[in-house]
């Protein structure tokens, strides 16, 4: 074993040999994986093999794309085979709400360029003739899935990874991880210590020891999970046999099950409602290549529903029961990417389907190892997407729920219930009182809107406008016309302050910094002039900044502020970063009456010449010392208030009182975001994400290309020089009884022009056979089919993707916003455009100025 190494990958799982391998093909090849036994020694070997590309986050959903077709690469290079079986598998609804989940998947998958298609049961029965298609409405067809040997798969990464020069070393476990003041890493075996420039933990069922080792607590935890396999089927020979082909993967929500042939039988898994948490706390690493123990009464009723759909399979005898152990984060999702208060530490756990996201995963942290940046869109993998209140029980808690839930819609008025309310403010009861329905936002407890008094507050789910739709439309207009006070506790906010502050900022910047006493907007860009974060920030003193953001991108953008403090030299030690979390809380006030109830509190002229729009002010509020900043979120006139949580109650209280006589009314989040909309306004991590530059993103006035150099600038200034290819646009949206929720294709009516901005079908698929037995080639519409699928219809062209939207409650319109071709943004015209909402195109039309508002001059007044 050599004694040093740029980089050493810990596990030899699917994961671990993945992302040694795509390490290697960067030009990284002064690397080895150790692993404490063979490879494949966790959850790598008795895994189903099952893949496909469908995942809630389109990000994701494209990395699970690459990684299928990245196996007829590894298998070329390796010489070893996957035993790849490429399918095609079919999603089946039982309900109509579930076949609405299967349109908005469909719909997302246009852009994405997934060649999926909705099919009738008849026709998925033709390709799985054990079901029974009476007990299904719909379906849907992805010719991208199909199942694999994880075995061989893990091994032809490896073999692939050691053809580039990796090295592989087995039977030795990493049993400590030490750092150099240099920043090198000891990486301590059972066979000596290698020296290492970076540690990538890939230690599945163990990745949550790996992380302790380096005082890391990661939010993920393993769960028990079963499937079966048949004794052989006539009934599959005899399929096999007449059709010359494969039976198809079948997931069935209503079941909790998947299945699929395998060999001349068929394998069937449960992810059911009594689920099991494995080894919650320690991980024992005596614990290798052994199954735990089946338990049928635990998923008998998921079986029960599963052989009445496909009776075919009861009658079969069962062969065996599999049940291991494999790790899952809170939401599902991966934990990739560099560890927030760590240098060089790497992670790649958690990942739950290793054999559709292995190779999504490795590519994306090679690129963000080798070139300081995934180069895709992986915020829904961020190991940074967690913050400190994700512990192990709040892991358990959240884990279990997501697991039960994998089958199960998630509407987009969902809020999850599970280890609730976690983190709270002091208003909390207060809230509740208030006839508060309360949301998670980044573990805190945040009222979204107030039901009216004598109803119980709660959101009846649904994929339509719900009964929030009334108590939100009431919130927003007493706001406008009055005034209206919320809870903002849940942004981030930092103070930045030494000598050295104000060059730090305006180095990460695009905008300039502010005056003293004044706020400014700023985008921040990474090195590529990509979007990395949206912030306000004001200059509360010479030396000091306050600064306020998304507060789900708090680990994510001090890993960034981290990274780029002056480490050496005469800058060095003269910035200091404060993050406050929780430990500074806020409330809003907005609305025309908002200045007239806020003198009320204050002993300051706050005069619209005293006190003017983007000021900010230290002064006490009901006699609470506080921050003011005078912008609002609404775009109405309006003030930001902060304060330390113990004075929280007493500005509420004060607010309260003196607004009496304005017509103050609480609103919540869901009426803040609904204001936002008829101004324009983004919002991070939906319309602004690191797949955006800052002119795509229409931030063009926020961006000061002339100002001292900052860190993507260059980038920038091409991006502006060569014209954006995309830009960001609101649309009013001629909608029914539902608004876009976001993913949804924007059509546009361009005849034959193609802008090249949405990706085409990757055309990697399975052949479809209708409910005849004949084979289905290329698009239905293109057969003369009534179904319209694909991203051409006639004169009509997916041009561009909803980012968010809503109703805008004030102009009693729908609107959404998205992203277009440059060429089409600044198209008004009627009929150009059509959103996709629940399978249905929509009228939309492009709105270049908001609607509300549209010269600012009630936030200036
Ligand atoms: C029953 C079952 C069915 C499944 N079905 C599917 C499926 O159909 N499709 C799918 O995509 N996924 C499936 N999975 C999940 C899949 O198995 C995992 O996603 C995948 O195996 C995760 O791989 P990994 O490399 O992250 O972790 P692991 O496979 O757990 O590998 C981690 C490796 O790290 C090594 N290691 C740990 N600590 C150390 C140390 N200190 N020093 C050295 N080495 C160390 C371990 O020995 C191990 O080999 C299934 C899992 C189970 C249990």
């Amino acid at each position: 074993m050599k004694s040093h190494a740029k980089a050493v990958v810990i596990g030899g799982g699917v994961v671990g040999c993945s992302v040694l391998y795509h390490l290697a093909k960067a030009g990284w090849t002064d690397i080895m994986l150790i692993e404490r036994s063979e490879l494949t020694s966790g959850s790598s070997w008795h895994a189903a093999g099952g893949f496909h590309t469908l995942n809630g986050d389109p990000n994701v959903a494209k990395l699970q794309a690459y990684t299928v077709q990245l196996y007829r690469e590894i298998e070329e290079l390796s010489g070893q085979s996957c035993s790849l079986h490429l399918t095609g598998g079919v999603m089946m609804a039982d309900t109509p709400e579930r076949m609405d989940f299967l349109r908005l998947a469909h719909a997302k998958g246009r852009y994405l360029g997934m060649d999926t298609e909705l099919i009738t049961p008849s026709e998925a029965k033709a390709m799985f003739p054990l079901m029974d298609e009476t007990n299904f409405v719909g379906a849907m067809w992805d010719p991208v899935e199909g199942h694999l040997d994880p075995s061989g798969t893990t091994h032809a990464y490896a073999k692939a990874a050691r053809k580039l020069g990796a090295e592989i070393v087995l039977r030795n476990r990493v049993v400590e991880l030490t750092q150099e003041v240099d920043g090198t890493w000891n990486v301590v075996t059972e066979q000596g210590t290698v020296k290492a420039e970076h540690v990538v933990n890939c230690g599945g069922l163990w990745a949550r020891e790996i992380g302790r080792m380096v005082g890391v607590e990661l939010p993920l935890l393993a769960m028990e999970h079963m499937y079966l396999l048949t004794e052989p089927m006539p009934e599959v020979e005899e399929f096999n046999k007449s059709t010359g082909r494969e039976m198809i993967g079948v997931m069935d929500f209503k079941g909790e099950i998947y299945t699929r042939q395998e060999r001349n039988g068929i394998l069937l898994g449960t992810y059911e409602k009594a689920c099991k948490p494995w080894s919650p706390v320690n991980t024992p690493w005596d614990f290798g290549h052994e199954l735990l123990q089946p338990d049928i009464d635990r998923i008998a009723p998921s079986l029960e529903i599963g052989f009445k759909h496909f009776p075919g399979i009861e009658k079969a005898g069962i062969k065996q029961i599999i049940n291991g152990p494999f790790t899952f984060a809170l939401d599902g999702n991966p934990l990739v990417g560099p560890v927030q208060g760590l240098t060089n530490f790497w992670c790649a756990c958690a990942v739950m389907a290793g054999f559709s996201q292995g190779g999504g995963v490795g590519l994306a942290l090679s690129n963000w190892m080798v070139h300081g940046d995934p180069s895709f869109d992986v915020w829904g993998m961020d190991v940074a997407r967690f913050g400190e209140w994700a512990t192990l029980r709040y892991t358990n808690a959240k884990v279990r729920e997501n697991y039960s839930r994998r089958f199960s819609i998630r509407f987009p008025n969902e809020e999850l219930p599970a280890a609730r309310p976690a983190q709270t403010t002091p208003l909390y009861d207060t809230m509740l009182a208030n006839n508060a329905v309360m949301g998670d936002s980044w573990g805190l407890e945040t009222p979204l809107w107030f039901a009216p008094k004598g109803t119980e507050p709660k959101d009846i789910v649904s994929f339509h406008r719900s009964n929030d739709f009334g108590p939100i439309g009431e919130e927003v207009r007493a706001t406008r016309e009055k005034v209206g006070v919320t809870e903002i506790a849940n942004f981030a906010k930092y103070e930045v302050s030494g000598p050295g502050s104000e060059d730090f900022l305006n180095r990460l910047m695009t905008n300039r910094m502010p005056k003293t006493s004044r706020i400014v907007l700023t985008p921040m860009l990474n090195d590529f002039g990509r979007l990395i974060g949206d912030f306000t920030i004001a200059k509360a003193g010479e030396e000091r900044f306050m600064i306020w953001s998304s507060s789900a991108a708090q680990k994510y953008h001090m890993r960034w502020f981290e990274k780029h403090l002056p480490k050496d030299g005469p800058g060095a030690s003269q910035v200091r970063i404060h993050r406050f979390d929780q430990t500074l809380v806020g409330l809003s006030i907005a609305g025309p009456k908002s200045r007239d109830l806020l003198q009320k509190l204050v002993d300051a002229d706050i005069s619209t010449k005293a006190f003017r729009f983007m000021d900010f002010r230290e002064m006490a509020v009901g006699g609470a010392p506080c921050m003011v900043n005078r912008i609002t979120y609404t775009g109405d006139l309006g003030y930001e208030i902060w304060m330390a949580p113990a004075y929280q109650r007493l500005v509420y209280k004060a607010i309260k009182d003196a607004g009496e006589e304005f017509g103050l009314v609480d609103f919540g989040m869901r009426a803040l975001l609904s204001m936002r909309l008829e101004k324009n306004f983004p919002t991070w991590f939906r319309e602004l994400r690191p797949i955006y530059g800052p002119f795509e993103g229409a931030m063009d006035r926020f961006v000061k290309l002339e100002k001292n150099d900052f860190i993507g600038r260059d980038a920038a200034a091409r991006e502006q020089a060569e014209g954006p290819k995309l830009r960001r646009v609101s649309f009013i949206v001629d909608a029914a009884d539902a608004d876009v929720m976001g993913d949804e294709p924007i059509w546009a009516k361009v005849g034959g022009k193609d802008y090249g901005t949405v990706e085409k079908p990757h055309g990697y698929g399975a052949p479809r056979f209708d409910a005849d037995g004949k084979e289905v080639r290329g698009s239905r519409a293109a057969e003369g089919a009534s179904a319209v699928r694909g991203i051409v219809d006639g004169d009509w062209r997916v041009v561009g993707w909803v980012t968010s939207g809503g109703y805008a409650h004030y102009i009693q319109k729908s609107m959404a916003q998205g992203y277009v071709p440059a060429a089409l943004a600044a198209d008004e015209s009627a009929g150009l455009f059509e959103i996709e909402i629940l399978g249905s195109r929509r009228p939309a039309r492009i709105n270049v100025e908001p609607p509300f508002d549209p010269s600012g001059e009630k936030m200036r007044a």
